[in-house]
């Protein structure tokens, strides 16, 4: 359980804010990359008293405390290694709440009013990506919520396998244009013009769809539940692709907080 604080946060699209986490503990964090995830503790800015983990036993040393001292927590790729600065990226997708009676989802009310010295506690999750051998290409689908673990997938698997890319985002905004993929790789990015459509309706669509290249590939996909086990049920049972081919993930499920 890393203790650390926020050193800057910035907004990098109408639906993306990234908030640099760093400090001494960096240093016990490995560096594995790809869709490499922890689970983030944090306080909302108006609570003081608010008791952030300090160990990997952290559901008993917070069953222990008191709800009002609990933190929040939530789930984010490291987007980026800032080994220079002992510090690491995430980026929050920001997302409106369907229900306005609801209150503000916690992490994008979080990433909003980060400040720069503001507590928080990180544990890492490791990565899932595991490409099999015998794959000649890869594919990776997703939306909002895997944007920074696909960026860096692509970033750690440049001059390897190129990909084929369904990559789902709330609006054309929202497009990266500099990105680091190995060679032959194609990004099909998939705006949602309709802001009322589910995330990740499109993607999948998008990928049902597509011409795929000849030869045998390694499939990674996460995001909004319905999004990931419709890409493995679709290419298990339509193109007959092998389980032992697939990553899937679901990232959040619409409709639910995550606990
Ligand atoms: C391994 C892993 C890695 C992840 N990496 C990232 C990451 O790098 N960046 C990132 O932004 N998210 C990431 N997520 C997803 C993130 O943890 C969830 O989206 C989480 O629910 C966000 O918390 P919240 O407080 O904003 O919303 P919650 O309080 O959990 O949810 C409130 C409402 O918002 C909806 N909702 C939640 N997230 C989204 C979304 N992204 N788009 C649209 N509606 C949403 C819920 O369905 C619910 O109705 C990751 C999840 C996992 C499991």
């Amino acid at each position: 359980m890393l203790s650390l604080t926020v050193q800057a946060s910035a907004q990098i699209s109408p639906h993306f804010m990234s908030v640099t986490l760093g400090g001494d503990d960096v240093q016990y964090l490995e560096q594995s990359g790809y869709d490499q995830s922890g689970r983030l503790f944090f306080a909302d800015p108006e609570d003081d008293d608010v008791f952030l983990p300090s160990s990997e036993r952290w559901i008993l040393q917070l069953t222990l405390r008191g709800s009002k001292q609990r933190p929040h927590v939530r789930t984010y790729s490291i987007r980026r290694f800032r080994p220079e600065s002992s510090a690491f990226d995430i980026e929050v997708s920001l997302h409106e709440s369907s229900d306005p009676q609801k209150p503000a989802a916690p992490g994008n009310r979080w990433a909003l009013t980060a400040r720069p010295g503001a507590k928080v506690a990180f544990l890492d999750e490791g990565y899932s990506y595991a490409p099999v051998p015998g794959v000649t290409w890869q594919l990776l689908v997703g939306d909002e919520s895997t944007l920074p673990a696909i960026l860096a997938i692509l970033e750690r698997s440049a001059g390897t396998l190129p990909a084929e890319v369904f990559l789902e985002v709330p609006a054309p905004e929202d497009i990266r244009s500099e990105i680091t993929a190995p060679p032959g790789t194609t990004i099909h990015w998939l705006p949602r013009s309709d802001p009322r459509t589910k995330p990740g309706v499109l993607a999948l669509q998008a990928m049902k769809q597509a011409q795929f290249p000849g030869g045998r590939f390694y499939t990674w996909t996460a995001g909004e539940s319905s999004l990931a086990t419709g890409v493995r049920r679709y290419l298990v049972g339509e193109r007959r692709i092998p389980k032992s081919d697939i990553s899937f993930r679901g990232y959040f499920s619409h409709g639910r907080a995550s606990l």
